[in-house]
């Protein structure tokens, strides 16, 4: 373990629900000086990830929830950076389930103030598709492809597709997309993206706001059609939590985020 120093910020991680993160918590929770507290209604995990300084909490389901949770975070810890770690629907036809999405950008594809401004645009700031930091995504990426990468090596003897890990769009909203018809409005709106979830660009814009450097994860976990309510909850409950272990486990070995780029 590395000596407890108090200048060191600690990095942020969230998931929305615990099957996404039990791994993390336990292995946080086994780590000397782990300690419990309790925000704004969130359990946050405080001590140490494979040494490096870490705060963990889950944010529950929702634009809101993620961006009080983030608040939150940043207010009580001052943290360095901040990664989300979850479970998506997919939106573009090429990625499947199984597959990992990193997110370049992320817009709230609910968020519609026309005609006083653009749709999707938030409201003065200028931006409906707000950048995840670019060194941290192409950590984060690099971790997936790691991991994906060995996953590929265990799986190919049992046939299994292998999973790929996409860069680009993630749209968040209030709004869980469960039918052809959904996803098929969302793909024409906005043809680019890759994953639709709840809660990656409500922590994108408090993370603008305050100027915190972040990066979001998303493990496919339904193809947000008609299926998509039998299919996500079993996907969460049998890989989500691994994927979110071992891909975020790579991620730290990664940090600092001022170190040179990885991939
Ligand atoms: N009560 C349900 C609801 C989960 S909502 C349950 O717990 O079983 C789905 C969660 O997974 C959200 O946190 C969201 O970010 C993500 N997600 C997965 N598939 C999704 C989809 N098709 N549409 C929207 N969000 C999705």
């Amino acid at each position: 373990m590395q000596p407890v120093s108090a200048a060191e910020r600690p990095l942020a991680i969230i998931a929305a629900l615990e099957e996404e993160a039990c791994g993390l918590v336990a292995e946080m929770a086994i780590e000397p000086g782990h300690r419990l507290l309790t925000i704004g209604g969130r359990d946050v995990h405080v001590g140490r990830l494979w040494g490096r300084s870490c705060v963990l909490t889950l944010a529950g389901i929702g634009k809101v929830a993620a961006a009080t949770t983030a608040t939150g975070l940043i207010h009580s810890f001052d943290v360095e950076a901040m990664v989300f770690t979850g479970v998506a629907g997919a939106a573009a036809t090429h990625v499947r389930v199984g597959d990992v999405v990193i997110a370049d950008m992320l817009l709230q594809h609910d968020f519609d103030a026309s005609p006083l401004f653009p749709r999707f645009e938030v409201p003065l700031t200028g931006l409906s598709r707000f950048p995840s930091d670019r060194r941290l995504t192409a950590k984060l990426a690099a971790a997936a492809k790691n991991y994906v990468s060995e996953f590929e090596a265990r799986v190919r003897e049992a046939a299994e597709e292998t999973p790929s890990v996409h860069r680009g769009l993630v749209a968040s909203g209030d709004r869980f997309v469960n039918g052809v018809e959904a996803i098929a409005a969302l793909r024409r709106d906005l043809p680019d993206a890759l994953a639709v979830e709840m809660e990656g660009a409500a922590v994108a814009q408090v993370c603008h706001d305050y100027d915190v450097p972040f990066a979001v994860l998303r493990t496919i976990s339904d193809a947000a059609d008609d299926s998509a309510h039998v299919d996500f909850p079993i996907f969460l409950r049998d890989v989500a939590s691994h994927y979110s272990y071992e891909i975020i486990k790579r991620f730290i070995s990664f940090f600092p985020p001022e170190a040179d780029d990885v991939g």
